[in-house]
């Protein structure tokens, strides 16, 4: 036996979880209790975007509860089917964005990488569940035609890995990635979007602590959580691991009718993420993606919210207001 060779090499424990996800709708909903009826719709919808929800995740829902807002993010509905005016497969312009295969650079200073097309847990709302990621994969050629970019452009202080899950990755390719960043010489922070320590927190182990405790890059991580009861104790426990490490842990969330369309879930939200070491980063109102109209709330109705937010919150647990524009310069702010 060679020690270190692939074949005797320990599957991590994350990567078990993640495998035994459940993308079953009928499993899914023999696990949270809810009755054949909402199989046939469930079934077509995962036609169109599969399912895919990690077992952990499902046991932070309630039990026979088809409202629940854990559910709803995840569980495939006949409404995905319908087709709606003004929302479409690319709301927010990426495609005409891409810089060279996986690198979008629409804002100064920072370069998004979408890393991966792989995500841990598929949220319904998703605005890439119709992103041709197999067009869009920087890793084809071992990252050579990406970085190639950031290096020839010391404009960008910035990169941001994204998705898809970036975390969706082994350390090992992820590690080899940082320290290529880390030899850009105008690079001085390197941030990860992901929503894995959310819904797969096993994802947070000493390898993933290691690269990015390695870096010179000053680090920080986005998570996205739309509820606090997303947050339980495992995944308290994987961000004090990561904000131990020193990365500045910060959260964006979807505002997203049946969900947290409402003043009180989202101060909940805001004060567990802060318990957690996390400050509120984004709201993002839904992008326009087709088969998502059911999750929208409009901007009117956010900015109410926002308001009530604003008068209930001290300013850092206040989220930004969002929403995302093809061709500005940034996130937009909802006023
Ligand atoms: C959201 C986004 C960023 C990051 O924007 P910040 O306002 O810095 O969080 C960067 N690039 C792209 C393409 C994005 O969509
Ligand atoms: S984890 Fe993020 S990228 Fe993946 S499906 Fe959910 S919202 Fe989309």
């Amino acid at each position: 036996m060679i020690p270190g060779s692939p074949a005797f090499r320990q599957v991590p424990a994350w990567q078990s979880a993640l495998a035994r996800a459940i993308t079953d709708p009928a499993e899914l909903l023999a696990a949270v209790g809810l009755g054949a009826e909402w199989l046939p719709a469930a079934q077509a919808a995962a036609r169109l975007f599969p399912l895919r929800v990690p077992r952990g995740l499902v046991a932070r829902m309630r039990h026979g509860d088809p409202h629940d807002p854990l559910l709803r993010q995840v569980l495939p509905l006949a409404e995905e089917c319908l087709v709606a005016d003004g929302f479409g497969d690319d709301p927010v312009g990426d495609l005409s964005a891409m810089a060279v295969p996986g690198v979008l650079h629409k804002y100064r200073g920072r370069v998004l990488l979408t890393v991966t097309g792989a995500c841990a847990v598929h949220c319904r709302y998703c605005f890439r569940r119709h992103f041709p990621y197999t067009d869009a994969n920087p890793a084809a050629d071992h990252w050579s035609r990406a970085l190639d970019y950031v290096s020839s452009d010391d404009s960008i202080t910035e990169v941001i890995l994204s998705g898809g899950d970036p975390l969706s990755l082994s350390d090992r390719r992820l590690a080899d990635l940082a320290q290529r960043l880390d030899g850009i010489a105008h690079l001085r922070r390197l941030r990860v979007h992901t929503r894995l320590p959310i819904v797969l927190p096993e994802r947070v182990n000493d390898e993933l602590l290691g690269w990015l405790g390695a870096t010179r890059l000053k680090t920080a991580m986005v998570v996205h959580a739309n509820h606090a009861n997303e947050i339980d104790s495992s995944v308290m426990t994987a961000l004090a691991r990561l904000k131990t490490a020193g990365v500045e842990l910060l959260n964006q969330s979807v505002l997203l009718r049946g969900v947290n369309d409402d003043a009180g879930v989202l101060m909940a939200l805001s004060e567990k993420l802060f318990q957690a070491g996390v400050l509120p980063y984004y709201l993002h109102i839904l992008d326009k993606v087709q088969g998502a109209a059911h999750f929208e709330v409009n901007e009117f109705e956010a900015t109410r919210l926002m308001t009530e937010l604003n008068r209930q919150l001290p300013g850092y647990l206040a989220p930004r207001l969002v929403r995302e524009e093809a061709g500005a310069p940034g996130k937009v702010p909802v006023t």
